[in-house]
Order: C-alpha cells, then sequence, then structure tokens
C-alpha cells in the first residue's frame, strides 16, 4: 500500500482534493472530459467565429448550410476572446487572422482529430495542462452561446425610436434573422441591417 501510494500520482487537473490519475496524468473524469471537449470544439469554435462577427468572408457563393447570423452591431469581444483563448489552449498559437467560420470549423475538426488520436501520447506528457483549459473554455462557450439560439436583445438601438431591439434567430435554413423593437415593433428590414449596424457603431465612437 505505501509503496502504491509513493508510485501513483495525482491528475494534473485541479480538484477540489488530489484525485489518483489513472491514464498518464489524468483521472479517468478528466480523461472523459478532454475526450468531450475535444468532439465538440470545432463546433463551439465555428459558432463563436459565427457570433463575434457579423462581417462574412469572400465565400458567399457555396453556403451550404445557413450562417446563423448575430446582430450585427457590435463586435462581441467575449465571445472572440473565448475562440481565441480555445484555440491557444488547442495550438498554442492565435487564431490566423481572416479566418472565416467554415475554416474555422475545419481547422479545429484537424487538430482535434489529432489530439484525439493520439490521446494517450498526450496523457503520458505533462504538457497535457496546457490543453486541459479546452475543458473549461468549451462549456463556457456552449453555455453562453448555444448552438440552439435563442431570441435575446441586442445593442442596436431601434433605428425609430431608439429603444432596445430584439434579436430572433432564423428557425429555417432559409429563413432571415429578424431584429426587432420591443417598443414600436419596428422591424430592421435584412437588406439594412449592415446600415443600421454600423450607423450604430458611429454613434458609439462619437
Ligand atoms: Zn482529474
Ligand atoms: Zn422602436
Amino acid at each position: 500500500m505505501k509503496l502504491r501510494m509513493m508510485t501513483s500520482r495525482a491528475c494534473v487537473n485541479s480538484h477540489k482534493k488530489p484525485v489518483e490519475a489513472n491514464e498518464g496524468y489524468l483521472c479517468y473524469d478528466c480523461l472523459d472530459n478532454l475526450r468531450w471537449s475535444l468532439q465538440k470544439a470545432p463546433e463551439a469554435l465555428q459558432h463563436l467565429r459565427e457570433v463575434y462577427t457579423l462581417r462574412r468572408t469572400a465565400d458567399l457563393e457555396d453556403e451550404t448550410r445557413p450562417l446563423k447570423k448575430d446582430p450585427p452591431a457590435p463586435f462581441n469581444l467575449d465571445a472572440f476572446q473565448l475562440a481565441e483563448d480555445i484555440w491557444i489552449a488547442l495550438t498554442g498559437d492565435y487564431i490566423p487572422t481572416g479566418t472565416n467560420h467554415r475554416q474555422m470549423y475545419t481547422m479545429a475538426y484537424n487538430k482535434c482529430q489529432d489530439k484525439h488520436a493520439g490521446l494517450q501520447a498526450v496523457v503520458n506528457k505533462k504538457e497535457v495542462i496546457y490543453l486541459l483549459p479546452i475543458i473549461k473554455l468549451t462549456r463556457q462557450a456552449l453555455y453562453k452561446y448555444p448552438l440552439e439560439e435563442k431570441a435575446r436583445a441586442t445593442l442596436l438601438p431601434c433605428p425609430e425610436c431608439d429603444q432596445k431591439t430584439i434579436y430572433t434567430p432564423p428557425q429555417a435554413f432559409e429563413d432571415d434573422l429578424e431584429i426587432k423593437c420591443h417598443a414600436c415593433g419596428f422591424t430592421i428590414p435584412p437588406e439594412k441591417m449592415e446600415f443600421y449596424a454600423s450607423l450604430a457603431e458611429m454613434e458609439r465612437q462619437r
């Protein structure tokens, strides 16, 4: 027993009490959670990329699935930071500039697959601690920005009466997203969205 105590090591992830590591430097729970987040991270990253900026990159033609657009104004710094943190945990690098949501997914998918395939080797290295933040970050991302979006208030004021506007995500693939004023009922026409967003952005900067 004593010998076993001395040879066993504790899971390197933070636990309330030390937990014995079962695989390399991780306990079974953390290993499961790591597997889970490697599966979920690509979708979470793609979604964050969609959320943190509306600006579409030049790939409108071969749209196979709808872009779940977020209210245009303003740039979502929190979502951006989350995406950046997940990517850093995965790669040790920043997200390359100009990455669109689809490239984001593909890049993340490949990274996660690699990690997943080599998980045995990964957990046997102490460096696994640098990867572990993706568990918490992926959970946070999916909690704060669920893939199934709900209607919510936007930061874009109503162009008619300056009250709060409510964003309703598209229900079906071809549907437009809708941004509607909760006070006067004014609906921002989809084609005017960018225009009002940039107006609001200019207002803020004044
Ligand atoms: Zn653990
Ligand atoms: Zn209004």
